[in-house]
């Protein structure tokens, strides 16, 4: 396979930095997709983010133009939900998330909870007794726990979360991402910040499910029926995107619509596999022969 002959089943877009940017939507992004579908091409969003459930992403999409449907939808938030779903259905599993992505992974899986719920369900909700928590995990360990952002995030939770770990539970990150920007310019602590302080605390190395890890992929091949050889990656994140599409062996297109600079684009070469660097989705319809 090579370019420009490769025609994808599936292509996999990154969400922001390629179909938006926070609440403004790219320039030929509505057209892309629109090629898509008209050439038979399916399409799927691909998002990092461990927070929003369909209806944000469908809000969003419908204010932008976007005709993209639930079933399009894949956040590393909703594939770990899938995830745990068929690998841990029956199991016991903790959550160190936002309550809106907690709540739809309760609805789903009867042994989940929150970490609010389940302190409330004990009668530790308003005290921080932390050799109580500890002996109730010891007395009924999880097995399995989940972090993602958590936006009332707390001492008490962290605690809560490094004690599950250290009782044996498996530990889960919805993604690797460190930080993510705000729009006033400073950093807030994402899924793998926050998983990164439970690791140094217990010595326990999580499991990533979102972007690049190989388990998204099996999602969204188990979701779509399509192998992901006939999958494309189009992202603005050398160590998400292209590095899924490198570890994973799909083909990828770099666009700079997005945090790429020219330099990443340059070191894109770097990396194994199909990839190339273009300016936005318009050069990469014309790349796709769209
Ligand atoms: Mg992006």
């Amino acid at each position: 396979m090579s370019w420009p002959g490769f025609k994808p089943e599936l292509v996999l877009l990154d969400a922001d930095g390629v179909l938006w940017t926070g609440e403004h939507s790219i320039d030929g992004a509505r057209e892309f997709l629109h090629l898509l579908s008209r050439s038979g091409i399916q399409r799927a969003l691909i998002s990092n983010n461990s927070v929003y459930l369909h209806e944000h992403y469908l809000a969003r999409c419908e204010r932008m133009g976007y005709d993209l449907k639930p079933h399009e939808l894949f956040s590393a938030g909703l594939v770990s939900a899938a995830y745990l779903e068929h690998h841990h259905g029956s199991g016991r599993i903790l959550l160190h998330m936002s309550a809106e992505i907690a709540g739809y992974i309760e609805e789903r899986i009867p042994g989940a909870v929150s970490i609010d719920n389940w302190l409330d369900s004990l009668g530790l909700a308003d005290n921080h007794i932390h050799v109580q928590i500890v002996d109730a995990l010891k007395a009924d360990p999880f097995d399995a726990l989940l972090v993602g952002i958590d936006r009332l995030g707390s001492y008490r939770k962290i605690g809560v979360a490094s004690a599950a770990l250290s009782a044996g539970a498996k530990f889960y990150c919805c993604n690797a991402d460190y930080g993510f920007p705000t729009e006033a310019g400073t950093w807030l602590p994402d899924s793998g910040g926050i998983a990164d302080m439970l690791a140094r605390l217990t010595g326990v190395q999580p499991e990533i499910l979102g972007k690049p890890s190989v388990h998204l992929l099996d999602e969204i091949e188990a979701a779509t029926g399509v192998q992901r050889e006939r999958m494309l990656i189009i992202g603005d994140r050398l160590e998400t995107d292209m590095a899924m599409a490198s570890q994973h062996g799909l083909p990828g297109i770099l666009v700079l619509t997005g945090v790429a600079t020219v330099d990443d684009a340059i070191r894109l070469a770097e990396l194994e596999g199909n990839l190339i660097a273009v300016q936005d989705l318009r050069a990469a319809g014309e790349l796709l022969g769209l």
